[in-house]
């Protein structure tokens, strides 16, 4: 059972105590080990729902980062595989950690850079870009290997990645959103709304 196997991966977590996983998406900021670069949990769960996983499929999760987004992906059902694909050695072993520690060690963790590190991988049923999406190739190559009707998510936060983003929805339709979080913070005795950068998110059906 899959909600039993998570409680005993994260009780046998050091950095924080035991607890039983939520059904939904979006689980806390908090749960995974990460250094700063994650999709943070309010955009999480809207990239899930974009992602639209079904039973058994097969994602990519490109600049996987801490592994959020595929560490959900495969939480969804025992049925579900992912592959993450991560630039830096020191996330890539973090985002395995994080697999670990979550009940699903079968997500697949590529140390590369995309989208060299995606050549001859099995093509996926939906594809999340994270990160690398604006150096060249990226998104192409990507928009090529998903399957037919497969989905493809695409977040960016820095006006390069942004501007790519445009330009394909204009060539290729799909749907953009823009995302806006604040969170209430303490300012002094008082609180005030932290903004987190926007997120532009461009879904786009194969
Ligand atoms: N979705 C992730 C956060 C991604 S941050 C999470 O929730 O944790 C973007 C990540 O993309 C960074 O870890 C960065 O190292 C990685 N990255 C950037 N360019 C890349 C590329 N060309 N190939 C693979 N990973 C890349």
């Amino acid at each position: 059972d899959i909600s039993e196997l998570n409680l005993v991966a994260l009780e046998v977590r050091a950095d924080g105590p035991a607890r039983v996983l939520p059904l939904s998406t979006g689980l806390d900021d908090h749960l995974f080990e990460h250094d700063g670069q994650m999709t943070k949990r309010e955009i999480r769960a809207v990239t899930l729902s974009a992602l639209a996983p079904r039973r058994g499929e097969l994602l990519w999760d490109i600049g996987a980062g801490s592994g959020s987004i595929g560490i959900e992906w495969m939480l969804r059902h025992p049925s579900m595989r992912a592959i993450g694909i991560e630039a830096n050695p020191v996330r890539a072993a973090r985002a395995q950690r994080n697999a670990q520690a979550f009940g699903v060690p079968g997500l697949s963790i590529v140390e590369g850079t995309a989208p060299a590190a995606l050549v001859g991988l099995e093509p996926p049923d939906a594809i999340f870009i994270g990160g690398g999406g604006s150096e060249p190739g990226v998104l192409e190559t990507a928009m090529d290997c998903l399957k037919p009707e497969g989905r493809l998510v695409a977040n960016a936060v820095t006006l390069e990645m942004e501007a790519v983003l445009l330009a394909a929805q204009a060539r290729h339709g799909g749907h953009l959103i823009r995302l806006q979080v604040s969170r209430a913070e303490p300012v002094g005795s008082m609180q005030g709304w932290r903004s987190a950068m926007p997120v532009t998110q461009w879904t786009w059906q194969k």
